[in-house]
Protein backbone atom coordinates (compact mmCIF):
# COMPACT_ATOMS: atom_id res chain seq x y z
CA UNK A 1 0.00 0.00 0.00
CA UNK A 2 1.54 3.41 -0.74
CA UNK A 3 2.40 5.66 1.91
CA UNK A 4 3.13 9.73 2.31
CA UNK A 5 4.89 10.68 5.20
CA UNK A 6 3.33 13.29 7.65
CA UNK A 7 4.96 15.32 10.23
CA UNK A 8 7.81 12.02 10.19
CA UNK A 9 5.06 9.05 10.36
CA UNK A 10 4.12 6.83 7.50
CA UNK A 11 0.65 7.19 6.96
CA UNK A 12 -1.44 4.30 4.74
CA UNK A 13 -2.89 6.22 1.71
CA UNK A 14 -6.41 3.99 1.73
CA UNK A 15 -8.03 5.44 -1.30
CA UNK A 16 -6.36 7.34 -4.54
CA UNK A 17 -9.33 8.80 -6.65
CA UNK A 18 -10.79 11.67 -9.04
CA UNK A 19 -13.01 13.11 -6.41
CA UNK A 20 -12.65 13.26 -2.10
CA UNK A 21 -16.05 14.13 -0.52
CA UNK A 22 -15.13 15.97 2.86
CA UNK A 23 -18.61 15.28 4.74
CA UNK A 24 -21.55 12.76 3.31
CA UNK A 25 -24.19 15.03 4.73
CA UNK A 26 -27.22 17.17 3.13
CA UNK A 27 -24.57 18.23 0.12
CA UNK A 28 -21.89 15.33 0.22
CA UNK A 29 -23.79 12.52 -0.48
CA UNK A 30 -25.81 14.97 -3.31
CA UNK A 31 -21.97 15.81 -4.47
CA UNK A 32 -21.01 12.03 -4.47
CA UNK A 33 -24.06 10.76 -6.59
CA UNK A 34 -23.70 13.77 -9.26
CA UNK A 35 -19.77 12.84 -9.88
CA UNK A 36 -20.64 9.12 -9.65
CA UNK A 37 -23.26 10.04 -12.18
CA UNK A 38 -20.47 12.01 -14.26
CA UNK A 39 -18.55 8.58 -14.38
CA UNK A 40 -15.74 9.83 -11.90
CA UNK A 41 -14.00 7.64 -9.20
CA UNK A 42 -15.51 8.79 -6.13
CA UNK A 43 -14.69 8.09 -2.06
CA UNK A 44 -16.73 10.31 0.61
CA UNK A 45 -14.96 10.12 4.12
CA UNK A 46 -17.42 10.98 6.72
CA UNK A 47 -16.83 11.14 10.48
CA UNK A 48 -20.47 9.62 11.68
CA UNK A 49 -21.56 5.93 10.53
CA UNK A 50 -24.16 7.25 8.19
CA UNK A 51 -25.08 9.71 5.13
CA UNK A 52 -27.26 12.57 5.59
CA UNK A 53 -25.56 14.78 7.76
CA UNK A 54 -27.72 17.52 9.12
CA UNK A 55 -30.99 15.94 7.30
CA UNK A 56 -30.21 12.29 9.35
CA UNK A 57 -27.93 12.84 12.29
CA UNK A 58 -29.19 15.83 13.26
CA UNK A 59 -32.77 14.50 12.45
CA UNK A 60 -33.56 17.50 10.87
CA UNK A 61 -36.71 16.88 8.52
CA UNK A 62 -38.53 18.13 6.36
CA UNK A 63 -36.82 19.52 3.18
CA UNK A 64 -38.20 23.12 3.53
CA UNK A 65 -40.20 24.22 0.06
CA UNK A 66 -39.22 25.22 -2.41
CA UNK A 67 -40.66 26.44 -6.35
CA UNK A 68 -37.15 25.98 -8.37
CA UNK A 69 -36.89 23.76 -10.97
CA UNK A 70 -36.42 19.78 -9.36
CA UNK A 71 -32.63 18.92 -10.64
CA UNK A 72 -31.53 15.46 -11.57
CA UNK A 73 -30.04 14.06 -8.27
CA UNK A 74 -32.82 15.22 -6.09
CA UNK A 75 -35.42 13.56 -8.32
CA UNK A 76 -33.36 10.22 -8.27
CA UNK A 77 -33.59 10.66 -4.41
CA UNK A 78 -36.81 11.19 -4.22
CA UNK A 79 -37.92 8.58 -6.34
CA UNK A 80 -35.79 5.90 -3.99
CA UNK A 81 -37.57 7.26 -1.30
CA UNK A 82 -41.09 6.22 -3.16
CA UNK A 83 -39.24 2.51 -4.00
CA UNK A 84 -38.85 2.57 -0.18
CA UNK A 85 -42.70 3.61 0.16
CA UNK A 86 -41.74 6.96 1.62
CA UNK A 87 -44.24 9.07 0.80
CA UNK A 88 -42.42 12.85 0.09
CA UNK A 89 -45.11 14.63 -0.96
CA UNK A 90 -47.90 16.02 1.49
CA UNK A 91 -50.08 17.43 -0.96
CA UNK A 92 -50.35 21.07 0.04
CA UNK A 93 -47.06 22.58 0.83
CA UNK A 94 -43.85 22.49 -1.59
CA UNK A 95 -42.04 20.49 1.41
CA UNK A 96 -40.07 17.29 0.55
CA UNK A 97 -41.00 14.72 3.46
CA UNK A 98 -38.62 11.86 4.70
CA UNK A 99 -37.80 9.82 7.47
CA UNK A 100 -34.28 10.18 8.57
CA UNK A 101 -33.30 6.19 8.75
CA UNK A 102 -35.17 6.08 5.19
CA UNK A 103 -32.32 8.75 3.70
CA UNK A 104 -29.56 7.46 5.34
CA UNK A 105 -30.26 4.06 3.56
CA UNK A 106 -31.41 5.36 0.39
CA UNK A 107 -27.96 8.00 -0.10
CA UNK A 108 -25.91 5.04 0.85
CA UNK A 109 -28.18 2.85 -1.76
CA UNK A 110 -27.58 5.40 -4.66
CA UNK A 111 -23.63 6.06 -4.15
CA UNK A 112 -22.31 2.10 -3.88
CA UNK A 113 -24.98 0.98 -6.69
CA UNK A 114 -22.88 3.75 -8.43
CA UNK A 115 -19.07 2.25 -7.58
CA UNK A 116 -18.93 4.83 -4.87
CA UNK A 117 -16.36 3.80 -1.79
CA UNK A 118 -17.38 4.96 1.63
CA UNK A 119 -14.90 5.83 4.45
CA UNK A 120 -17.08 6.08 7.55
CA UNK A 121 -15.92 6.70 10.71
CA UNK A 122 -13.05 8.79 9.62
CA UNK A 123 -12.37 12.30 10.72
CA UNK A 124 -10.73 14.50 8.26
CA UNK A 125 -8.02 16.79 10.48
CA UNK A 126 -5.69 18.20 8.09
CA UNK A 127 -4.84 18.33 4.09
CA UNK A 128 -1.45 18.09 1.88
CA UNK A 129 -0.54 20.73 -0.68
CA UNK A 130 1.68 20.90 -3.17
CA UNK A 131 1.86 24.22 -5.71
CA UNK A 132 -1.39 26.20 -4.25
CA UNK A 133 -3.24 22.21 -5.41
CA UNK A 134 -4.28 19.59 -2.47
CA UNK A 135 -3.01 16.56 -2.86
CA UNK A 136 -4.34 14.02 -0.02
CA UNK A 137 -6.75 14.38 3.06
CA UNK A 138 -5.23 13.66 6.28
CA UNK A 139 -7.73 11.46 8.18
CA UNK A 140 -8.06 9.79 12.02
CA UNK A 141 -9.70 6.12 11.58
CA UNK A 142 -10.31 3.15 14.08
CA UNK A 143 -6.20 2.39 12.39
CA UNK A 144 -5.24 5.50 13.53
CA UNK A 145 -3.87 8.29 11.23
CA UNK A 146 -4.09 7.22 7.55
CA UNK A 147 -4.65 9.55 3.79
CA UNK A 148 -6.55 9.78 0.78
CA UNK A 149 -4.76 10.77 -2.27
CA UNK A 150 -7.25 12.39 -4.86
CA UNK A 151 -7.28 14.82 -8.08
CA UNK A 152 -10.43 16.90 -7.00
CA UNK A 153 -11.18 17.74 -3.17
CA UNK A 154 -15.17 19.07 -2.64
CA UNK A 155 -15.24 20.76 0.97
CA UNK A 156 -18.93 19.32 2.24
CA UNK A 157 -18.06 19.33 5.97
CA UNK A 158 -20.68 22.10 6.91
CA UNK A 159 -17.53 23.92 9.13
CA UNK A 160 -15.10 24.49 6.05
CA UNK A 161 -13.00 22.03 7.89
CA UNK A 162 -10.86 21.27 4.33
CA UNK A 163 -11.18 24.74 3.43
CA UNK A 164 -9.76 26.22 6.92
CA UNK A 165 -6.78 23.68 6.91
CA UNK A 166 -5.99 24.60 3.14
CA UNK A 167 -5.79 28.17 3.87
CA UNK A 168 -8.91 29.40 2.27
CA UNK A 169 -10.10 32.38 3.96
CA UNK A 170 -13.13 32.50 5.84
CA UNK A 171 -15.87 34.50 7.98
CA UNK A 172 -18.13 33.39 10.81
CA UNK A 173 -21.38 34.68 12.36
CA UNK A 174 -23.26 38.29 12.08
CA UNK A 175 -21.47 41.83 12.48
CA UNK A 176 -20.72 40.52 16.24
CA UNK A 177 -19.99 37.20 15.37
CA UNK A 178 -22.50 35.80 16.89
CA UNK A 179 -23.92 32.31 15.19
CA UNK A 180 -27.38 31.46 14.46
CA UNK A 181 -29.24 29.56 17.26
CA UNK A 182 -27.88 25.97 18.13
CA UNK A 183 -31.05 23.53 18.10
CA UNK A 184 -31.01 19.47 20.00
CA UNK A 185 -33.77 17.56 17.96
CA UNK A 186 -35.32 14.89 19.11
CA UNK A 187 -37.99 12.54 18.04
CA UNK A 188 -40.88 10.80 20.56
CA UNK A 189 -42.95 7.63 19.89
CA UNK A 190 -46.26 6.26 21.13
CA UNK A 191 -47.98 9.56 19.87
CA UNK A 192 -51.66 9.23 19.30
CA UNK A 193 -51.37 11.99 16.00
CA UNK A 194 -55.31 10.89 15.19
CA UNK A 195 -56.21 12.45 18.78
CA UNK A 196 -53.50 15.34 18.79
CA UNK A 197 -55.10 15.99 15.33
CA UNK A 198 -58.52 16.25 16.82
CA UNK A 199 -57.44 18.28 19.91
CA UNK A 200 -55.72 21.19 17.62
CA UNK A 201 -58.62 20.89 15.46
CA UNK A 202 -60.73 21.59 18.29
CA UNK A 203 -59.35 24.43 19.62
CA UNK A 204 -59.24 26.08 16.22
CA UNK A 205 -56.04 25.59 15.33
CA UNK A 206 -55.03 27.07 11.94
CA UNK A 207 -51.79 26.64 12.26
CA UNK A 208 -51.34 23.29 10.01
CA UNK A 209 -52.64 23.56 6.89
CA UNK A 210 -51.79 20.57 5.65
CA UNK A 211 -55.30 18.26 5.08
CA UNK A 212 -53.55 14.70 4.91
CA UNK A 213 -53.64 12.22 7.87
CA UNK A 214 -49.88 11.58 7.15
CA UNK A 215 -48.53 14.88 7.58
CA UNK A 216 -49.35 16.96 9.81
CA UNK A 217 -46.82 19.66 12.16
CA UNK A 218 -47.47 21.67 15.42
CA UNK A 219 -45.89 24.49 16.94
CA UNK A 220 -45.81 27.28 19.52
CA UNK A 221 -43.94 30.56 19.47
CA UNK A 222 -44.95 33.24 22.45
CA UNK A 223 -47.08 35.61 21.28
CA UNK A 224 -47.78 34.00 17.70
CA UNK A 225 -51.17 33.23 18.48
CA UNK A 226 -50.63 29.17 18.36
CA UNK A 227 -52.91 27.69 20.53
CA UNK A 228 -50.57 25.53 22.23
CA UNK A 229 -49.18 28.74 24.40
CA UNK A 230 -51.52 28.48 27.32
CA UNK A 231 -50.58 24.83 27.99
CA UNK A 232 -47.45 25.78 27.77
CA UNK A 233 -48.31 28.95 29.92
CA UNK A 234 -49.53 26.52 32.54
CA UNK A 235 -46.55 24.03 32.71
CA UNK A 236 -44.22 27.09 33.28
CA UNK A 237 -46.91 28.30 35.70
CA UNK A 238 -46.59 24.55 37.75
CA UNK A 239 -43.01 24.47 37.61
CA UNK A 240 -42.75 21.62 34.57
CA UNK A 241 -41.14 23.78 32.26
CA UNK A 242 -38.43 26.66 32.56
CA UNK A 243 -38.92 30.18 30.51
CA UNK A 244 -36.51 28.69 27.93
CA UNK A 245 -38.23 25.86 27.53
CA UNK A 246 -41.03 28.02 25.96
CA UNK A 247 -39.17 30.29 23.35
CA UNK A 248 -39.59 27.48 20.64
CA UNK A 249 -41.33 24.36 20.09
CA UNK A 250 -42.38 22.77 16.63
CA UNK A 251 -42.95 18.97 15.90
CA UNK A 252 -43.19 17.12 12.27
CA UNK A 253 -44.74 13.54 11.77
CA UNK A 254 -42.26 11.30 10.10
CA UNK A 255 -43.38 9.06 6.82
CA UNK A 256 -43.13 5.62 7.24
CA UNK A 257 -43.20 6.39 11.23
CA UNK A 258 -46.47 6.22 12.48
CA UNK A 259 -46.82 7.39 15.95
CA UNK A 260 -43.52 9.17 15.56
CA UNK A 261 -42.77 12.89 15.10
CA UNK A 262 -39.92 14.89 15.17
CA UNK A 263 -38.37 18.34 17.12
CA UNK A 264 -37.29 21.02 16.00
CA UNK A 265 -36.17 22.30 19.31
CA UNK A 266 -35.23 22.91 22.14
CA UNK A 267 -33.49 26.24 20.62
CA UNK A 268 -30.56 26.38 23.35
CA UNK A 269 -30.16 29.78 25.10
CA UNK A 270 -26.82 31.49 25.93
CA UNK A 271 -24.76 30.17 23.37
CA UNK A 272 -23.88 32.57 21.31
CA UNK A 273 -20.85 30.80 19.28
CA UNK A 274 -21.16 27.75 17.10
CA UNK A 275 -17.24 27.47 16.47
CA UNK A 276 -16.44 27.21 19.88
CA UNK A 277 -15.96 23.05 21.13
CA UNK A 278 -16.67 23.66 24.68
CA UNK A 279 -19.86 25.76 23.92
CA UNK A 280 -20.97 22.76 21.32
CA UNK A 281 -20.16 20.50 24.13
CA UNK A 282 -22.38 22.71 26.57
CA UNK A 283 -25.40 23.03 24.47
CA UNK A 284 -25.41 19.01 24.19
CA UNK A 285 -25.64 19.21 27.99
CA UNK A 286 -27.81 21.93 28.24
CA UNK A 287 -30.29 20.63 25.15
CA UNK A 288 -30.56 17.50 26.99
CA UNK A 289 -31.91 18.97 30.14
CA UNK A 290 -34.30 20.97 28.10
CA UNK A 291 -35.48 17.60 26.16
CA UNK A 292 -36.41 16.08 29.69
CA UNK A 293 -38.54 18.51 30.36
CA UNK A 294 -40.19 18.74 27.45
CA UNK A 295 -40.29 14.77 26.74
CA UNK A 296 -41.88 15.15 30.92
CA UNK A 297 -44.21 17.68 30.07
CA UNK A 298 -45.91 16.70 26.72
CA UNK A 299 -47.52 13.71 28.02
CA UNK A 300 -48.91 15.41 31.18
CA UNK A 301 -50.26 18.43 29.23
CA UNK A 302 -50.98 17.48 25.21
CA UNK A 303 -53.94 14.97 24.16
CA UNK A 304 -52.10 12.54 22.17
CA UNK A 305 -49.10 12.64 23.77
CA UNK A 306 -50.45 10.43 27.07
CA UNK A 307 -48.28 6.86 25.77
CA UNK A 308 -45.57 8.40 24.36
CA UNK A 309 -41.95 8.69 25.07
CA UNK A 310 -38.74 9.58 24.30
CA UNK A 311 -37.45 7.76 21.16
CA UNK A 312 -34.31 9.18 20.01
CA UNK A 313 -31.73 11.96 21.06
CA UNK A 314 -29.87 13.42 17.68
CA UNK A 315 -26.37 12.31 17.37
CA UNK A 316 -25.63 15.52 15.86
CA UNK A 317 -26.42 19.25 16.70
CA UNK A 318 -28.28 21.23 14.92
CA UNK A 319 -25.97 23.63 13.75
CA UNK A 320 -27.53 26.03 11.41
CA UNK A 321 -24.39 28.25 10.34
CA UNK A 322 -20.90 28.13 12.07
CA UNK A 323 -17.73 29.30 9.14
CA UNK A 324 -18.02 30.39 5.91
CA UNK A 325 -15.53 30.45 3.16
CA UNK A 326 -14.22 34.05 1.25
CA UNK A 327 -14.57 32.51 -2.15
CA UNK A 328 -14.16 34.03 -5.43
CA UNK A 329 -17.34 35.80 -4.98
CA UNK A 330 -19.26 36.51 -1.82
CA UNK A 331 -23.42 36.02 -2.70
CA UNK A 332 -25.04 38.93 -0.59
CA UNK A 333 -28.69 39.71 1.20
CA UNK A 334 -28.41 41.91 -2.52
CA UNK A 335 -27.99 39.32 -4.61
CA UNK A 336 -30.98 37.90 -2.91
CA UNK A 337 -33.45 41.29 -3.04
CA UNK A 338 -32.46 42.08 -6.65
CA UNK A 339 -33.22 37.98 -7.68
CA UNK A 340 -29.77 37.97 -8.81
CA UNK A 341 -28.89 36.35 -12.35
CA UNK A 342 -25.49 34.93 -13.11
CA UNK A 343 -23.80 33.71 -16.40
CA UNK A 344 -22.14 31.00 -14.48
CA UNK A 345 -25.57 30.26 -11.81
CA UNK A 346 -25.72 26.95 -11.15
CA UNK A 347 -28.28 26.74 -8.22
CA UNK A 348 -31.44 28.55 -7.49
CA UNK A 349 -32.82 29.44 -3.94
CA UNK A 350 -35.90 30.78 -3.25
CA UNK A 351 -36.39 30.44 0.80
CA UNK A 352 -36.41 33.73 2.87
CA UNK A 353 -33.50 34.98 5.19
CA UNK A 354 -34.93 32.82 7.64
CA UNK A 355 -32.71 33.64 10.67
CA UNK A 356 -32.88 32.03 13.94
CA UNK A 357 -30.82 34.19 15.92
CA UNK A 358 -29.51 34.18 19.68
CA UNK A 359 -30.73 37.21 20.43
CA UNK A 360 -32.91 39.61 18.11
CA UNK A 361 -34.70 38.34 15.29
CA UNK A 362 -32.58 39.59 12.23
CA UNK A 363 -34.11 39.44 9.10
CA UNK A 364 -34.24 41.03 5.37
CA UNK A 365 -37.77 42.34 5.09
CA UNK A 366 -38.28 40.88 1.25
CA UNK A 367 -39.31 37.50 0.89
CA UNK A 368 -39.76 36.23 -2.87
CA UNK A 369 -43.11 35.09 -4.75
CA UNK A 370 -43.60 31.76 -5.98
CA UNK A 371 -41.59 31.86 -9.18
CA UNK A 372 -39.10 34.14 -7.88
CA UNK A 373 -35.33 33.15 -6.98
CA UNK A 374 -32.09 34.50 -7.35
CA UNK A 375 -29.14 32.34 -8.11
CA UNK A 376 -25.68 31.31 -6.50
CA UNK A 377 -22.47 31.59 -9.01
CA UNK A 378 -20.12 29.09 -9.11
CA UNK A 379 -17.50 31.26 -8.26
CA UNK A 380 -19.30 31.16 -4.68
CA UNK A 381 -18.08 27.58 -4.51
CA UNK A 382 -14.44 28.11 -5.26
CA UNK A 383 -11.88 29.57 -4.02
CA UNK A 384 -8.27 31.85 -5.02
CA UNK A 385 -5.96 29.67 -2.70
CA UNK A 386 -6.42 26.20 -3.55
CA UNK A 387 -7.10 24.93 -7.11
CA UNK A 388 -8.35 21.70 -6.87
CA UNK A 389 -11.16 22.55 -4.00
CA UNK A 390 -14.57 23.38 -4.46
CA UNK A 391 -17.39 23.79 -1.64
CA UNK A 392 -20.80 22.50 -0.95
CA UNK A 393 -23.16 23.12 1.40
CA UNK A 394 -24.27 25.71 4.42
CA UNK A 395 -20.23 27.60 4.05
CA UNK A 396 -19.97 28.37 0.62
CA UNK A 397 -19.06 31.98 0.13
CA UNK A 398 -21.97 34.30 1.60
CA UNK A 399 -22.74 36.68 3.72
CA UNK A 400 -24.45 35.95 7.32
CA UNK A 401 -27.76 36.98 6.04
CA UNK A 402 -28.08 35.34 2.62
CA UNK A 403 -26.26 32.01 4.16
CA UNK A 404 -29.74 31.87 6.24
CA UNK A 405 -31.73 31.44 2.76
CA UNK A 406 -29.30 29.43 0.91
CA UNK A 407 -28.55 26.92 3.96
CA UNK A 408 -31.94 24.89 3.11
CA UNK A 409 -31.29 21.08 1.70
CA UNK A 410 -32.90 21.79 -1.49
CA UNK A 411 -30.96 24.60 -2.09
CA UNK A 412 -27.70 22.63 -0.34
CA UNK A 413 -28.12 19.09 -2.65
CA UNK A 414 -28.37 21.60 -5.88
CA UNK A 415 -24.79 23.35 -5.80
CA UNK A 416 -23.65 19.85 -4.32
CA UNK A 417 -24.94 18.63 -7.95
CA UNK A 418 -23.10 21.18 -9.27
CA UNK A 419 -19.76 20.42 -7.28
CA UNK A 420 -20.14 16.78 -8.47
CA UNK A 421 -20.12 17.97 -12.08
CA UNK A 422 -17.44 20.32 -11.71
CA UNK A 423 -15.59 17.62 -10.54
CA UNK A 424 -15.87 15.15 -12.89
CA UNK A 425 -15.15 18.10 -16.04
CA UNK A 426 -11.92 19.40 -14.11
CA UNK A 427 -10.53 15.69 -14.35
CA UNK A 428 -12.15 15.44 -17.83
CA UNK A 429 -10.67 18.28 -19.30
CA UNK A 430 -7.74 19.43 -17.17
CA UNK A 431 -8.67 22.23 -16.29
CA UNK A 432 -8.32 23.05 -12.46
CA UNK A 433 -11.72 23.58 -10.86
CA UNK A 434 -11.06 27.12 -9.78
CA UNK A 435 -9.93 28.02 -13.18
CA UNK A 436 -13.14 26.37 -14.80
CA UNK A 437 -16.01 28.53 -16.09
CA UNK A 438 -19.42 28.02 -14.27
CA UNK A 439 -20.97 28.92 -17.10
CA UNK A 440 -20.30 25.32 -18.74
CA UNK A 441 -21.40 23.85 -15.45
CA UNK A 442 -24.69 25.87 -15.73
CA UNK A 443 -25.34 24.67 -19.47
CA UNK A 444 -24.49 20.67 -18.56
CA UNK A 445 -27.21 21.48 -15.31
CA UNK A 446 -29.15 22.23 -18.30
CA UNK A 447 -30.62 25.89 -16.32
CA UNK A 448 -32.39 28.23 -18.89
CA UNK A 449 -34.35 31.15 -17.49
CA UNK A 450 -37.46 30.48 -16.03
C1 LIG B 1 -32.07 22.91 13.71
C2 LIG B 1 -32.10 23.05 12.23
C3 LIG B 1 -33.32 23.04 11.57
C4 LIG B 1 -33.36 23.14 10.18
N1 LIG B 1 -34.57 23.02 9.55
C5 LIG B 1 -34.57 22.81 8.20
C6 LIG B 1 -35.74 22.38 7.57
O1 LIG B 1 -36.79 22.17 8.21
N2 LIG B 1 -35.70 22.17 6.21
C7 LIG B 1 -34.56 22.41 5.46
O2 LIG B 1 -34.60 22.23 4.24
N3 LIG B 1 -33.43 22.84 6.07
C8 LIG B 1 -33.40 23.00 7.41
N4 LIG B 1 -32.24 23.33 8.04
C9 LIG B 1 -31.03 23.62 7.23
C10 LIG B 1 -30.38 22.39 6.60
O3 LIG B 1 -30.80 21.20 7.23
C11 LIG B 1 -28.84 22.47 6.66
O4 LIG B 1 -28.37 23.77 6.39
C12 LIG B 1 -28.23 21.53 5.63
O5 LIG B 1 -28.72 20.21 5.87
C13 LIG B 1 -26.70 21.57 5.72
O6 LIG B 1 -26.17 20.70 4.75
P1 LIG B 1 -24.58 20.54 4.67
O7 LIG B 1 -24.32 19.51 3.61
O8 LIG B 1 -23.96 21.87 4.54
O9 LIG B 1 -24.16 19.98 6.10
P2 LIG B 1 -24.46 18.56 6.77
O10 LIG B 1 -25.69 17.94 6.24
O11 LIG B 1 -24.40 18.77 8.24
O12 LIG B 1 -23.23 17.66 6.31
C14 LIG B 1 -21.93 17.83 6.81
C15 LIG B 1 -21.31 16.46 6.96
O13 LIG B 1 -19.91 16.56 7.14
C16 LIG B 1 -19.50 15.64 8.13
N5 LIG B 1 -18.23 16.16 8.66
C17 LIG B 1 -18.01 17.32 9.29
N6 LIG B 1 -16.72 17.45 9.61
C18 LIG B 1 -16.09 16.35 9.15
C19 LIG B 1 -14.76 15.92 9.16
N7 LIG B 1 -13.79 16.64 9.73
N8 LIG B 1 -14.46 14.72 8.61
C20 LIG B 1 -15.43 13.94 8.04
N9 LIG B 1 -16.73 14.33 8.00
C21 LIG B 1 -17.05 15.51 8.52
C22 LIG B 1 -20.65 15.65 9.12
O14 LIG B 1 -20.65 14.51 9.94
C23 LIG B 1 -21.85 15.71 8.18
O15 LIG B 1 -22.27 14.43 7.78
C24 LIG B 1 -32.16 23.28 9.43
C25 LIG B 1 -30.93 23.29 10.09
C26 LIG B 1 -30.89 23.15 11.48
C27 LIG B 1 -29.57 23.09 12.16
Amino acid sequence: METISFFGRSLPVLYETDCAIIGGGTGGAAAAISALEEGISTVVIEKTNALGGTQTNALVSPMMPTHVKKQKVNTLITERLAKENIETSDGTTACSWFNTEALSYVLEQLIIERGGFLLYDANVIDCLMEKGCLTHVVINTCQGLAAVKAKTFIDASADAVLARSAGVPFQSGNHNGENQQISFRFEMGGIDIQALRAFMKSQNDNFCQIDNQNFFEIAMVPGKGHVLEPLFQKGFENGDLKEEDLRYFQAFTQPGKPGVMSFNCPHIPGIGSTTSPILRSKAVTKGREMIRRLTGFLPRYLPGFEHSFLLKEASQLGIRESYRIKGKYVLTENDYVKRARFADGIARGDWYIDVHSVTKEEAAEAKLSKGEYYEIPYRSLVTHEAANLIAAGRHISSTFLMQASLRIQPTVRDMAEAAGIACAYSVKQGIPLNELDGAVIRQHLGMTEG
